[in-house]
């Protein structure tokens, strides 16, 4: 463990049992919390539960704080939510004395923002850096969540909350002979923290998700040959990516409080008005006039936010495809090119990327896009890419293939619960949940934007905020309460998993095979895994339990399962 260990915590405030029977063994320390992650979540949650008074450890696999933002280090790396509300809202001065440079950050500066972050409210000292957690236990004798970590060292905890991030585990690449290759390879979820330099190189990139759309520009810019070996096309809108002014910063400050609460209130966590027309409400020409505005406005939303049907109505969906392949063959000359370019699927329902000139890289010298749809991978050889038609000799190799996306960094620990039930064998069909927060049989343990929330379809940032704080608020209530126990009962979290998939089976999500039902990880169960109604429609049913008293949990224990627990406590201590 780091140097970052802070000395030997005081007792937990509040009823929280001592150390149970299992939990001392010497090198064990009892935290109130246990927070696994140091990305925006953790940074979030730490800090609230410092208020609490609680006695907190965060642990992070990273040698810094930062999260997506640490790992995501590729050329061309940004946010595709405006900088002015993918930042914390809870304290005024800090909203204040960050100035933001771009409409969209870069991935430096989110990260120098969030080391910023951990400074001013000093939050390193409680996090134990370069340290992966390995398993999770949930021991109901000792009423206490035992970590172990890479290190041998085991960190015990009342409370254990995974903010351990919804894109956070990357899809390995597996393709044969990659071992043999004898260039240089990169994973852009991983990338190194020295600059790869491309100059003159030939470089394959395998994948055309964000990461592929937002690095290949850049690397093209360098490589004296790119191939983009595209298997799926992917719809993107122009970032329109420029500096903020001063007045503009200005006006968004002034501002701040009534922007987030729109954005709170809206349905993807961005300050714009909903649509309030149909799409086939309004003249051709007034959609054509529609979308050339967002178009113009560009971002994320540039299409979907035009039309109150984009997300639900086939028709609908296929106009705005329409007007989205129409843009891809005006930008790219070569007419094959553009074809091969053109997406097929739904538009929305599998992320929508953001782009600064990459259409436009197609039509320059030395960038070439192969489609691995029609022409396989077949292997990696030792210098280059084997499809089944040709070889592709290079130099480098970006995959940029993404990630198990929402439960891979749960499912990667070895997370068990009541009576050693593993979460992989609870989850085997498909994640569970009680509002993305909790799942049943598994007490005292917290997802930040887990599956079953808006999470990945909204501004993180949003909704990271929402759930740190419905978890903080949790375990203030329960310490009022004079108990320290939490759990979803399994009917709450049936109930709450047809409410997601009923939702989610009146839009177009769920036909699509992307990321967000799972199906890019081979064996993992299709399942569609975020709510789709919304934050402020998700924030709204998660205050209605709170003022129900937490419906759905049930606090503290019953008589006969503290009973016992006291018993084998006593037994311990003689
Ligand atoms: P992704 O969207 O899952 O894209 C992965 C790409 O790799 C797809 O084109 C996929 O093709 C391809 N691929 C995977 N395995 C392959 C194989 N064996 N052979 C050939 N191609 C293969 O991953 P991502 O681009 O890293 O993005 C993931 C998510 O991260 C995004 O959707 C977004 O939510 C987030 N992200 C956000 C930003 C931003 O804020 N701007 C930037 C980057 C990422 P198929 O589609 O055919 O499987």
């Amino acid at each position: 463990m780091s140097d970052a260990r802070q000395p030997a915590p005081a007792p937990a405030p509040g009823p929280g049992p001592g150390p149970g029977p299992g939990s001392g063994s010497g090198s064990a320390e009892r935290f109130d919390v246990v927070v696994v992650g140091a990305g925006f979540a953790g940074l979030y949650m730490l800090h609230r539960l410092r208020g609490l008074g609680m006695t907190v450890r965060v642990i992070e696999r990273a040698d810094d704080v930062g999260g997506t933002w640490y790992w995501n280090r590729y050329p061309g790396a940004r946010c595709d939510i405006e900088s002015i509300d993918y930042c914390y809202s809870f304290d005024d001065a800090l909203l204040h004395e960050w100035r933001w440079s771009e409409r969209y950050a870069a991935q430096p500066e989110i990260l120098r923002y969030l080391e910023h972050v951990a400074d001013r409210f000093d939050l390193r000292r409680d996090i134990a850096f370069g340290t992966s957690v390995l398993g999770a236990e949930w021991d109901e004798a000792g009423h206490v969540w035992r970590l172990r970590c890479d290190d041998g060292e085991i960190v015990t905890a009342t409370y254990c909350v995974m903010a351990t991030g919804c894109l956070s585990t990357v899809k390995t690449p597996d393709f044969p002979g990659l071992g043999s290759f004898q260039g240089r390879w990169f994973h852009t979820g991983q990338w190194p923290h020295e600059p790869v330099d491309f100059t003159g190189g030939k470089v394959a990139v395998i994948g055309t998700g964000s990461s592929g759309i937002q690095a290949i520009p850049l690397i093209a810019r360098h490589a004296e040959r790119l191939y983009v070996l595209q298997r799926t096309p992917n719809y993107s809108m122009p970032a329109h990516n420029r500096p903020l002014t001063e007045a503009e910063l200005h006006d968004a400050l002034r501002d701040h409080a009534e922007r987030r609460r729109r954005c709170r209130e809206s349905e993807s966590g961005i300050p714009l008005p909903p649509p309030t027309d149909a799409t086939l409400d309004v003249t051709p020409e007034q959609r054509r006039a529609r979308y050339e505005e967002g178009w113009r406005r560009g971002g994320i939303s540039a299409l979907s936010a035009a039309f109150t049907d984009f997300f639900t109505d086939e028709k609908a969906n296929r106009l705005a495809q329409d007007f989205a392949r129409a843009k891809i063959r005006e930008i790219v000359r070569d007419p094959e090119v553009a074809e091969l370019l053109c997406p097929t699927h739904h538009i929305g329902t599998k992320r929508t990327c953001t782009d600064t000139g990459y259409f436009e890289t197609y039509n320059r010298d030395g960038v070439e896009l192969v489609d691995v749809r029609s022409d396989p991978i077949e292997e990696i050889t030792p210098t280059g890419v084997r499809t089944r038609d040709r070889h592709i000799d290079v130099d480098v190799i970006v995959f940029a293939i993404g990630f198990d996306a929402i439960t891979g960094a749960l499912t990667e620990i070895d997370i068990r619960g009541t009576g050693g039930r593993a979460l992989t064998d609870t989850w085997a069909h498909g994640p569970r949940t009680l509002l993305g927060l909790q799942t049943a049989g598994f007490p005292n343990l917290f997802m930040v934007t887990g599956p079953g929330s808006p999470s990945v379809l909204s501004n993180m940032v949003v909704s990271i905020e929402q759930h740190v704080d419905w978890i903080a608020d949790c375990l203030a209530h329960l310490r009022e309460r004079g108990v320290d126990r939490i759990e979803a009962t399994p009917a709450a979290q049936e109930r709450w998993m047809a409410h997601v998939a009923d939702l989610a089976a009146h839009t177009l999500y769920p036909k699509a095979n992307s990321w967000y039902v799972g199906v890019n990880i081979p064996g993992k169960p299709r399942t569609f895994m975020p709510y789709v109604a919304g934050c402020g429609q998700y924030r709204r049913e998660c205050d209605e339990i709170v003022a129900a008293g937490y419906a759905g949990f049930t606090l503290g224990q019953d008589a006969n399962t503290r009973q016992d627990r006291d018993t084998q406590q006593e037994g311990a201590r003689t």
